[in-house]
């Protein structure tokens, strides 16, 4: 058995407690603190901050660096262990440390002694010149993230900007809680004839609604006991949480039930919603969106930025507003052929359901119609042919293959959360120690949904102090657990989110910087971090890839080529509509964020318009309030940055041709990706990195193919449409 390397640093899972951690983290935060007290007081004896020697300057950074390193690693295990290993203990503790690490966060973003360091450093210029691209990069970075968050102005315009900052987090909050209080306000009771067409699933789900819907007019006192014990049961109920949503607006036959539920859902927070929260206070988002928009406004002038689409956009890889605004309305001028085939289909459908005016709450339930008789192909029928560990070790051959990396599990010789959890570790082609990485991959009560990758401890190498790290993330999914002695089979779906996370995971792990800050996927622009996960996705579309992770559960063949040919065709299927309406919804935010002065409420619904105007093949009621609940942007941190899902699509899709041109399989093609877009992290802007692979900038032929828009390029000219939108998509 190999040995454990001490540069991994592996934490003792299997003996943390919470409180221990608790300790930790305070005492972190403690360490850092007085630190911080210690560089206020040096920079008090210096006349100014100028005065500050360089070299000195750049040692303060490093050992800032440094002392963070055990907040990190406490927080990272305790918020690892409170996302997949859940208890009242965890979430008390981890929930009592919020704050703590907020004001911590808030006082080393305002830190003046701090940052005067790091301008010392670059405003050095031979000094600044001479450092590694790496430290430099890092020293840039921070230094933008200060200016952002407002420490380098004036104390009137600071405390303006924290007012502002304040303000906004609260105006935040209160419009997602709106959201989640409009949607879980809505009930709709269903009689027994509405229930047609659900499948099972479907049918426990508004069983489901139906209990949740009893214990809380309960709990309200909307209803007494009495009254809910003459409530059959099971109570079926209509409900606008997501899954039960779906599952009436894919399955139901009844169309009132659907348009009826439609509307509840697309006016929800607006003033057409008439529903109160706990106080009695209206859900109406409309004035909070106005005064975001107004406040991210001021913040942006206060940071010298013209508007708030800039101040996002500063942090990004695309450029300008104009920059995006171009790519939006390219994509949509070459998706609008393909989205009027889609709907043209499903229109065709229809018909046969008697509807001759195809509405919104119709495409979900068409759709599925067109899928079943077309396709004729279910994810159940496929999951045979994906057993996790043929899939795993599938999966290791295509990175060993790609890369020239190979993969070694040694889940017994470690402490680990929980028994299902596996360890590796990862070694070059030299037999290199590159790094480790943990699969959770099964569902559990406990664990948070969804899958993701955890960049927990980053490459890392403080010379100084004697100090290495190498790299070590956690990768977790929600999977079906193995039952009865068969292994687990995952869907086609659930192994594409497999290979996802593992691109993320290469990220991490094959970095060489080791200035942690932009070593892996750290520091990598948010609109270029998708890029080598969804680029990983494309093996297991790919007939050589799934030829490696294939193998049936009982026959052990791989996946027949019908099967795949079937996946594939369904991958595609009303992408032209889907598209479109991701375009909708990034040009949308992207335009009310670049707008001065900023819009009113009517402003907001006026662009909404106008951007349905100019993209949209499929009507929208008039009562539609989508934005009222687009949380992304007015409660996430999407703002102006919606753009970047599709952005990221388009970078992985145009590397991955490469791949193409070159044999998916090609070695140098492989070495060429680990070097400049792997191995460089943020090192470096993804933009150079992004074109020193590619050998010029992205182009966005091979989203257009990938979309399956490329075929129907040449019918473009028969679109009026199209063509008319080519231009005037360009808002
Ligand atoms: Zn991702």
């Amino acid at each position: 058995m190999t040995s454990i390397s001490p540069e991994l640093h592996l934490v003792d899972f299997a003996n943390t407690a919470p409180n221990t951690l608790q300790q930790q983290v305070i005492s972190a935060i403690d360490a850092a603190n007085a630190f911080l007290d210690e560089l206020a007081i040096m920079v008090d004896n210096k006349e100014s901050a100028n005065a500050l020697d360089t070299k000195q300057a750049l040692t303060d950074i490093k050992n800032f660096d440094h002392i963070n390193l055990a907040l990190d690693r406490s927080w990272g295990i305790l918020s690892h262990l409170n996302s997949v290993m859940s208890n009242d203990e965890i979430r008390h503790v981890h929930h009592e440390l919020l704050p703590k690490l907020s004001a911590y966060g808030t006082r080393v973003g305002q830190h003046q002694p701090l940052f005067s360091r790091y301008q010392t450093v670059v405003n050095d210029k031979a000094f600044f010149a001479a450092l590694e691209p790496a430290r430099a990069r890092a020293i840039e970075l921070a230094l933008r993230s200060f200016e952002l968050s407002g420490v380098a102005l004036p104390k009137a315009e600071q405390d303006k900007f924290a007012e502002i900052q304040s303000k906004l987090s609260t105006l935040s909050a209160t419009f997602s809680d709106h959201v989640l209080d409009a949607t879980q306000a809505y009930a709709l009771p269903l009689k027994a004839e509405q229930l047609a067409g659900l499948t099972e699933s479907g049918l426990a789900l508004v069983a489901d609604a139906g209990e949740q819907f009893k214990a809380r007019e309960l709990a309200i006192g909307a209803l007494t006991q009495a009254e809910i014990d003459t409530l059959p049961t099971p109570y079926y109920v209509a409900s606008l949480n997501i899954p039960v949503y779906l599952a009436i607006m894919t399955h139901a036959d009844d169309r009132n039930l659907r348009e009826t539920l439609y509307r509840a859902y697309v006016t929800r927070a607006s003033e057409f919603d008439e529903h109160a929260n706990a106080k009695g206070e209206s859900l109406n988002n409309a004035d909070i969106m106005r005064q975001i928009l107004q406040l991210r406004e001021q913040k942006a002038k206060l940071l010298g930025f013209d508007n708030y689409a800039e101040v996002s956009l500063s942090t990004k890889m695309a450029d300008n507003v104009a920059e995006v605004e171009t790519f939006l309305g390219d994509l949509a001028a070459q998706a609008t052929p393909t989205a009027e085939q889609d709907l043209a289909q499903l229109q065709k459908y229809a018909q046969n359901y008697g509807i001759t005016d195809l509405q919104p709450w119709d495409s979900a339930y068409i759709a599925e119609k067109v899928k079943q008789s077309e396709f004729s192909l279910s994810q159940e029928e496929i999951r045979p042919y994906f057993p996790l560990p043929k899939v795993i070790s599938g999966l290791f051959a295509i990175v060993e293959r790609l890369y020239g990396i190979k993969v070694q599990e040694q889940s017994e010789s470690v402490s680990r959360w929980h028994d299902d959890v596996g360890f590796y570790q990862l070694f070059d082609a030299d037999d290199h120690l590159i790094g480790g990485f943990y699969f959770d991959l099964f569902a559990r009560s406990g664990k948070r949904g969804g899958a993701w990758m955890s960049g927990f401890q980053s490459r890392y190498t403080y010379a100084e102090q004697d100090h290495q790290q190498l790299p070590v993330c956690f990768m977790v999914g929600n999977f079906t657990p193995a039952l009865d002695g068969k292994p687990s089979l995952l869907t086609h779906d659930e192994v594409v989110t497999l290979f996802h996370e593992f691109g993320h995971g290469l990220h991490h792990l094959l970095t060489q910087v080791t200035v942690g800050d932009v070593a892996g996927v750290n520091g990598v622009e948010w609109d270029a971090v998708e890029l080598p996960s969804q680029f990983m996705e494309n093996w297991a579309w790919d007939a050589e890839g799934i030829a490696l992770i294939s193998s049936h559960v009982k026959t052990g063949a791989p996946l027949p080529k019908e099967k795949l040919d079937a996946l594939l065709a369904v991958k595609n299927f009303q992408s032209g509509v889907q598209t479109l309406r991701q375009i909708e919804f990034a040009l949308f935010d992207l335009l009310i964020h670049a707008q001065t002065p900023a819009l009113d409420y009517d402003g907001i619904l006026t662009t909404l318009n106008s951007v349905r105007q100019d993209i949209a093949i499929v009507q929208t009621p008039d009562y539609n309030r989508f934005a009222n609940g687009f949380s992304h942007i007015f409660a996430g941190g999407y703002a102006a940055g919606y753009y970047s899902y599709k952005w990221a699509e388009l970078l992985s899709a145009d590397a991955f041709s490469k791949f193409e041109e070159d044999g998916i399989f090609n070695p140098m093609t492989g070495k060429a990706f680990r070097e400049t877009i792997l191995s460089v992290g943020g090192s470096f802007p993804a933009k150079v990195n992004f074109e020193n692979f590619r050998g010029r900038s992205a182009s966005i032929d091979a989203l257009l193919r990938h979309s399956g828009f490329a075929d129907t390029k040449n019918q473009t000219k028969n679109s009026a449409a199209a063509n008319a939108s080519t231009t005037s998509k360009v808002i």
